[in-house]
């Protein structure tokens, strides 16, 4: 049986745990041989998306590029880890509609908990306005009403976490193949 490929797209604020639980979760895959890569938000604007700022239209070009390339990889069979922010939901819609065997994640943590993370030191900077259009802060994040999963990465470990990920992955039929 040849693997299905799909789109775990991980969207939430900045210090939700998108790219906690991604890592976590691409480990446990290729700790099964399943073939699995990640497009991280914050790698990605280093190349792919580089020279993109943080308006409407930039992050929406973001969003539109990351799932072209993550389109093209579900067709070839592999079981692609986007985690970005990924604030709007219209065009989290379009790329759906799209990729089509598409997995949404809602990486939910309360703005008060990913402030006091603040893992990247990036909410100080935004709160001090040496950094702007910072999302939570003053621009919008548009939650997801469909999301398959929902990790509240306020009241879960990072384990359970995962764990729904991977758990939701094989009762939505993507992890069957024969290794
Ligand atoms: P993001 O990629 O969304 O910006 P990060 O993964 O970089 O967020 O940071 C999330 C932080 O929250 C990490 O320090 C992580 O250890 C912590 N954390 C606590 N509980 C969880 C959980 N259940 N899932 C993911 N991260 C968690």
């Amino acid at each position: 049986m040849q693997q299905q490929g799909v789109t775990v797209w991980f969207t939430g604020l900045s210090g939700a745990g998108k790219t906690t639980i991604s890592t976590a979760l691409y480990q446990a895959l290729l700790a099964q041989s399943f073939k699995v890569e990640i497009l991280d938000g914050d790698t990605v604007r280093q190349h792919l998306t580089k020279g993109l700022g943080f308006s409407k239209a930039d992050r929406d070009e973001n969003i539109r590029r990351i799932g072209f390339v993550a389109q093209l990889l579900t067709r070839n069979g592999v079981i692609v880890l986007v985690s970005a922010i990924s604030p709007y939901r219209e065009i989290r819609e379009e790329v759906r509609s799209k990729i089509g065997n598409f997995v949404e994640v809602y990486v939910n943590a309360p703005l008060t908990v990913c402030e006091s993370r603040d893992v990247k030191g990036l909410y100080r900077k935004a709160r001090a306005g040496e950094i702007k259009h910072f999302t939570g802060i003053d621009d919008p994040y548009e939650v997801p009403p469909n999301a398959e999963v929902e990790c509240k990465t306020d009241q879960e470990t990072i384990e359970e976490s995962v764990a729904k990920v991977f758990t939701s992955l094989q009762q939505l039929g993507y992890l069957n193949h024969l290794v």
